[in-house]
Order: structure tokens, then C-alpha cells, then sequence
């Protein structure tokens, strides 16, 4: 039994600073069964937000004559060219990483998938050791309905291996991750076909928000199909894939399901611990990332807090914070923000106006839509708009939205209002540059509206 001071399961976005900071204090075993640097550096943001980028190239090369560019037309997006720029960020993270880890003394990586053994003990390819202190940090990975068993199908990680672009691409599932993946491979030149179990797009967001999104993409000949409860899914014998839908045929060459993420804490063996896990299957934490297991720690997707980089970042964040005796930093404290990457994308923080309603609050409600915005119109990116929800008790944020050239940047502004609890009457009298769409944040917030609570 090898036996070291910290054990982190899982090389993700909390579990790799948290390596670097608990080394500080002693020996760290990180076990890690696939890449190292976990789904964001791997398969995540880093691969599709490159995709994202070779996307917008693609657009540009079609758009030139909007603003006086001619560009030879046709345009060809090289897929293997994509990919190979995509490898080459993905690989100098994760080897960056790697030979960091290598170059600290105090930190042993080790490969395989651990499997516990009870509370702080753990097995990993015959392999025992145990930790005084262990830190989960085992990610999420793609929901594969059982329905699509017996189809090839593609995950975000499979199809970011393809080098020739699909002729049909049907994605199943239009939040995030699949809207993201839509875009892109329809700029690339796919034909895309988005389904949707739910009655809109991103089914947390405001109908506003969800309708603007759907406009966006259907502006790039992207077929839409909401209300998709009842589907069936088949794949011929020349290999295409047929999904049907209340008499309607759609006859796909590849699939992709973007129909959700689950824990990896399945991989674990924690029947043979005493570690809770709720009835979805993430670990059940206090507001410090602490497990009922004193000394045990679940960081990341797989406690069910976050869904994104930046909340496992701040989980490490607030454990090595609780580790030092201070407890200043907690889940409880932090707000949820977010991107959507498509383009123009979207940026939103704190509540949505609907959300915001249904707890009660009176609100003043500020909207401005980027055809009115000069910078957004020199750039020739009108579609969208931007959204401020306040309490009108308070005069505090409670939530806003950025749809439109630049949102994903420009929302952190009011990230920025929200966490230092400032009314809104700070940004209002604040100058800005001229000409950016931020300072248009101000002219919205001189034409509020009040709206009753529901
Ligand atoms: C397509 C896609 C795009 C995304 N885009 C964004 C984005 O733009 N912005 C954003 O904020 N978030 C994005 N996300 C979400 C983001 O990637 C995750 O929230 C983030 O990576 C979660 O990190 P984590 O620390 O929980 O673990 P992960 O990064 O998932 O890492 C977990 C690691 O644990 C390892 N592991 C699992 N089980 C075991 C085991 N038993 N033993 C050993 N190792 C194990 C895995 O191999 C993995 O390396 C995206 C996700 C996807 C899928």
C-alpha cells in the first residue's frame, strides 16, 4: 500500500491546481484513466472552442461582400486542417500540464481509472494506496439514451476525430453543446438538423432568449425541430441514419447526441464507501465541497454544483480556501454565469427574467436590441440583444443576458456589478469607450421598465 498525503481522482479543472497548491503542504497522488487536463483541455471548451473560431474564418470568407471584401468564392473549410490546429492546442495543454506535474517533486501522477476500496483507500490496476485526504474530481461524460444502442452515433469526444465533413448532421439535443456543434460544422458545410425534445432551444433560458437563438441559426439554413418527444432512430444498410418523428422522416449521414452529461462517479466502486450520492447519481457536498465523509471532497461536474470550467475552478478554489481554516469562499456564495458559443454568442449571468419573477421580485427590466447599437451596425453584427433584470427594491442586478457580437466579454461587466453588490445606478453614470457595444449598457439602463412579479 503506497500511502500519500492528498489523493486527487481525476486530472480535471479543480483537480489540477488543486495538485500545484496542496503540494505546498505535502505528497499528492493525482490518478488520472484517460488525458490529463480532463474533459475542458481534452474534449471540451478548448477543442470546440477552437472549432468555433475555423467556424467564424468560414463566415467571414462568406460574408466579405457585406462589407466591401471581395472573397473568392467557394470558400472550403479542410477538416483535417481543423483538427490538426485543434490537436496542436489540446496537446501542448495537456503536455504543459503533464511535464508541470513531472517537474514537482511532491506530485506522482498516476494512470489507470482508481477504484475505492472504503473511505480513503483506493485501487488502481492492482495497485493499493491511500490518502489522509481524497479529492474527486472524476468529471461527466456524454448521456447515451438507450435508444441509440444499436446506431454508430457521435459524442462531443468522437466527433472531434473525424476529418471529412459530414454531409447531414443530425444532432440530438439543442442546448450548449449541441447548438455549439451545429453552427460549426454547418459553416464547415453540413447540412444540420438540430431535434429538440423540449418546446424551445436552451430550455433554461428566457423564451426570448430561446426564440433569438433559434432566429440566429435558422438565418444558416439550420433546420430546427422542437416538440421531438416521441422519436425513433434507425440506420440502414448504406450506413444513414433515420430519425422519425410524428410522420416526418429526417435521413441523416452522421449523428450526434448532444442529450446530456452524467457523472463518472459510477467508475468509482463507492458502494464500498460510505460516500452519499444523490438520487442523480453526483456526490453530495456541503457549501465547502466537503462529502458526509470528513477528509473526502467531491470538486467539479460530479458533485452536481457546475456544469462549467469556471465552477470547478472555484470549487478548488473553495477547498484549498477550507483547507487553510478560513471557510470565505463557499458554493452557495457564487453566481451562476455562462456562454453559449455560437455567433454571434451569448453571455448570462445571475437569473433569468422568468426566474426572477417566479421568486417574487419587483423588477425593472432593461432591454436594447443590437440593430440599435452603433458598433454592433459599423461591424455589420446586428442580430440579438442585450437584457438587464434589477430588483426595483434594491436597485441591485439580479440577472442579465448578452445576445449579440461580443456578449460572451461584455456580461462579465455585469458579473462584475453583481458580486461587488452595487446598484445599477453605478454603471448608469459610469463613461465607457465610445464606440463599443458596452456603452450602450448605460443608454439601456436609463429606459427601465417595471414589471409585476408573477
Ligand atoms: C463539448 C463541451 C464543450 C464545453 N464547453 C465549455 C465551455 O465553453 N465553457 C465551460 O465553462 N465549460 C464547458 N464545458 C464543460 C467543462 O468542460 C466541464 O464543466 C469541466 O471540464 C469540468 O471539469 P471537472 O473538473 O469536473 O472534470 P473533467 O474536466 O471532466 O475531468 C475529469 C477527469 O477525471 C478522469 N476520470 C474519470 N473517472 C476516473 C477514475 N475512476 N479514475 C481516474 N480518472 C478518472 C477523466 O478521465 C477526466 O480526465 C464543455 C463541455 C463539453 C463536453
Amino acid at each position: 500500500m503506497k500511502h500519500f498525503d492528498y489523493i486527487i481522482i481525476g486530472s480535471g479543472q479543480a483537480g489540477v491546481p488543486l495538485a500545484f497548491s496542496l503540494a505546498k503542504h505535502g505528497t499528492v497522488a493525482i490518478i488520472e484513466k484517460k488525458h490529463v487536463g480532463g474533459t475542458c483541455v481534452n474534449d471540451g471548451c478548448t477543442p470546440t472552442k477552437a472549432y468555433v473560431a475555423s467556424a467564424r474564418r468560414m463566415w467571414d470568407a462568406h460574408h466579405g461582400d457585406d462589407l466591401g471584401i471581395e472573397i473568392q468564392k467557394p470558400a472550403k473549410a479542410n477538416l483535417q486542417k481543423i483538427k490538426d490546429r485543434k490537436d496542436s492546442l489540446v496537446h501542448t495543454s495537456r503536455n504543459g500540464i503533464t511535464k508541470s506535474f513531472e517537474e514537482n517533486k511532491n506530485i506522482t501522477l498516476i494512470r489507470g481509472e482508481a477504484h475505492f476500496l472504503n473511505n480513503f483507500e483506493l485501487e488502481v490496476d492492482g495497485e493499493k494506496y491511500k490518502g489522509n485526504k481524497i479529492f474527486i474530481n472524476v468529471g461527466a461524460r456524454a448521456r447515451i439514451p438507450s435508444m441509440y444502442n444499436e446506431i454508430c452515433y457521435h459524442t462531443n469526444e468522437t466527433i472531434l476525430e473525424i476529418t471529412e465533413i459530414p454531409e447531414h448532421l443530425i444532432v440530438m439535443g439543442g442546448s450548449y453543446i449541441g447548438l455549439e456543434f451545429g453552427q460549426m460544422f454547418r459553416r464547415f458545410g453540413s447540412q444540420v438538423t438540430i431535434i429538440e425534445h423540449n418546446t424551445k432551444l436552451i430550455g433554461n433560458e428566457d423564451e426570448s432568449v430561446s426564440d433569438a437563438v433559434a432566429e440566429i441559426l435558422k438565418l444558416e439554413q439550420i433546420e430546427i425541430v422542437l416538440d421531438a418527444k416521441d422519436n425513433t432512430v434507425t440506420q440502414n444498410d448504406k450506413g444513414q441514419i433515420i430519425v422519425s418523428h410524428n410522420g416526418k422522416k429526417i435521413t441523416g449521414s452522421h449523428i450526434l447526441l448532444a442529450t446530456g452529461r452524467i457523472p463518472n462517479n459510477d467508475t468509482l466502486h463507492l458502494d464500498k464507501t460510505e460516500i452519499n450520492l444523490n438520487d442523480k447519481g453526483y456526490i453530495e457536498v456541503d457549501d465547502y465541497c466537503s462529502t458526509n465523509i470528513e477528509g473526502v471532497f467531491a470538486i467539479g461536474d460530479c458533485n452536481g454544483k457546475g456544469a462549467f470550467t469556471h465552477t470547478s475552478y472555484n470549487d478548488f478554489q473553495i477547498v484549498e480556501d477550507f483547507l487553510l481554516k478560513q471557510k470565505s469562499k463557499k458554493i452557495s456564495d457564487r453566481i451562476t454565469t455562462y456562454g453559449l458559443f455560437i455567433d454571434p454568442p451569448l453571455g448570462r449571468v445571475g437569473m433569468t427574467k422568468k426566474e426572477a419573477q417566479k421568486k417574487g421580485f419587483n423588477l425593472l427590466v432593461g432591454h436594447k436590441k443590437m440593430s440599435e447599437i452603433g458598433r454592433a451596425k459599423e461591424k455589420g453584427e446586428t442580430l440579438g440583444f442585450m437584457e438587464v433584470v434589477i430588483d426595483a427594491d434594491t436597485k441591485l442586478f439580479l440577472g442579465a443576458c448578452v445576445l449579440g457580437v461580443g456578449g460572451d466579454e461584455i456580461i462579465s461587466g455585469i458579473t462584475n456589478m453583481m458580486y461587488a453588490k452595487q446598484p445599477y445606478t453605478v454603471i448608469k453614470n459610469a463613461v465607457h469607450i465610445h464606440p463599443t457595444v458596452s456603452e450602450l449598457i448605460p443608454t439601456m439602463l436609463e429606459d427601465l421598465k417595471q414589471i409585476e412579479s408573477e
